[in-house]
């Protein structure tokens, strides 16, 4: 018998699993996915936006999979703390394969970027998600007004969709009753997302670029002006080459740039070629602002700076330019890169292959792509390490790692567990008049798995 840990339980760690127990080269393959969470599924519940009920459904089929007798669900125990090292791990493991994604968020080293009112949207959305590391109390929108979102990929739009977003159209949703209360209470009339680039750069995919100008009581707003291409694609020909996504995204600009803003609705504007040089404050000592400059493309896809500047008021900014790596203590870690080193997935340590131990997801190839991006990418890793299984599988192991794994002090919370909390939070929803409604907090979501025992 194969016996693997896969550390991480979202997209990444469930498709390896998969890959592993889904083939015929190596019979006998058992696989144990730690999450240091006691829920399963990593960004699919709790960085898919409460709204995209049809991404979020995808959990359905990661459930499948780690209902396989041969996979083996083990939450709340964390890998790397002081009770249970990589090093420990690969005893207790014929292999590892890290998944753990990339937790913190990029900063954009500009003054003033610590002022209060000035948050990540990694916050945010953790925050909206129900995530147990942030308290249901971390955002108070009161007295905002205006907000600027800071960058253009699919996380910014998100975060500019629950911003803008009426109320009564998140109550259907999983989202946390104490966020929907703040951003009920809110009384924020505009929403500016503002890329640093142009309308053919904007790293967003177009269907959810489309879906911000669908929002009931929402307008939409572009300026034509900005929305002029880079000369690398000014003629016909060089345009047909821009990828798709992009050509698509500049059609749908450029149908915004006849909406005219009605009275009393709510706003979302779009900005282009501003970047970030200066978070404003007030007398109070909170945001007031940010000062873009103006750029101007460069010809090559890039921007230069043009000498110009724009202030935007806000009384919150939230900064979406992208996730970073964390590093794992006992793994290697390249800080340039936020990634593990690896060769199709398999660990370098100093350029030389560290035996047993493999990476996927975020955390192997950097924080891009969709979903869909990491099945073929833990497939990669999943068959380098099917590759390697005759020399790994000859060393004996200590026994149930589950036994080790309690006799370290780590109590890990088993599938049952979590079903438990899953029916736990659909009662919550019951109670509320509303569908299941997560848990938002660690002794909650405890209790509900202890349910199980
Ligand atoms: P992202 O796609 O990498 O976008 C980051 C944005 O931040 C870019 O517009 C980038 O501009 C901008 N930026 C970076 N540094 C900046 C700076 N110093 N000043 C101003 N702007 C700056 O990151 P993301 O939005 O966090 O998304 C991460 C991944 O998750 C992506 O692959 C995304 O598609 C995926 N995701 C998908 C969905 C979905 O499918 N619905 C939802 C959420 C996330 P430049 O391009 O100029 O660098």
């Amino acid at each position: 018998m194969l016996r693997v840990a896969v550390v991480g339980s979202g997209p990444s760690g469930v498709y390896a699993a998969q890959a592993l127990v889904q083939q015929r080269e190596v019979p006998g393959v058992r696989v144990d996915v730690l999450d240091r969470l006691p829920c399963p599924y990593g960004l699919v519940r709790y960085g898919v936006a409460p709204d995209h009920e049809k991404i979020k459904s995808l959990q359905g089929s990661l459930r499948t999979v780690l209902e396989d007798e041969r996979i083996r669900f083990l939450g709340n125990v964390e890998v790397g703390g002081d009770r249970l090292t990589t090093r420990r791990l690969l005893e207790l493991y014929h292999a590892v394969v890290y998944c753990v994604g990339a937790a913190r968020d990029r900063t954009l080293g500009i003054p003033g970027e610590e002022l209060a009112g000035v948050r990540s949207a990694t916050e945010f959305v953790s925050w909206y998600s129900a995530h147990p590391d942030t308290a249901a109390d971390d955002f108070d929108l009161a007295g905002v007004r205006s907000a600027v979102v800071i960058g253009a990929g699919n996380v910014a739009v998100d975060v500019t969709r629950i911003l803008a977003r009426a109320v009564t159209d998140l109550r259907p949703t999983d989202m946390p009753e104490p966020a929907l209360g703040v951003l009920a209470g809110s009384g924020l009339r505009e929403v500016a997302m503002v890329a640093r680039r142009g309308p053919s750069q904007g790293r967003f995919t177009t269907k959810e670029l489309r879906e911000l100008g669908t929002l009931p009581g929402v307008d939409t707003v572009v300026r034509a002006g900005e929305l002029a291409l880079d000369p690398a694609y000014a003629d016909p020909a060089a345009a047909a080459a821009l990828p798709a996504v992009n050509r698509r995204n500049v059609e749908v600009l450029r149908d915004w740039t006849a909406h005219r803003p009605r009275e009393g609705a709510r706003r979302i504007t779009l900005r282009f070629f501003l970047r970030p040089v200066e978070v404003l404050g007030g007398p109070d000592g909170r945001v007031s602002g940010v000062r873009f400059e103006r750029t101007a493309p460069d010809g090559h896809g890039g921007v230069s700076g043009t000498g110009a500047y724009e202030d935007l008021g806000a009384e919150l900014v939230l900064r979406s330019v992208g996730y970073q790596g964390v590093a794992l203590p006992g793994l290697p870690f390249d800080v340039a890169r936020g990634t593990v080193p690896h060769a199709a997935g398999r660990v370098l340590r100093d350029g030389r292959v560290s035996r047993g131990e493999y990476v996927a997801g975020w955390i192997k190839r950097g924080p891009t792509g969709v979903i869909g991006t990491n099945r073929p990418c833990a497939k990669e890793t999943a068959s380098s390490l099917l590759q390697d299984a005759g020399t790994l599988a000859g060393r004996e192991l200590p026994g149930d790692p589950l036994d080790a794994l309690r006799a370290a002090g780590l109590s890990p919370v088993l599938w049952p567990g979590w079903l438990a909390i899953e029916t736990a939070e659909s009662s919550l929803g019951l109670s509320l008049g509303r569908r299941s409604v997560k848990i938002p907090d660690w002794p909650g979501l405890l209790a509900a798995a202890a349910t199980a025992e």
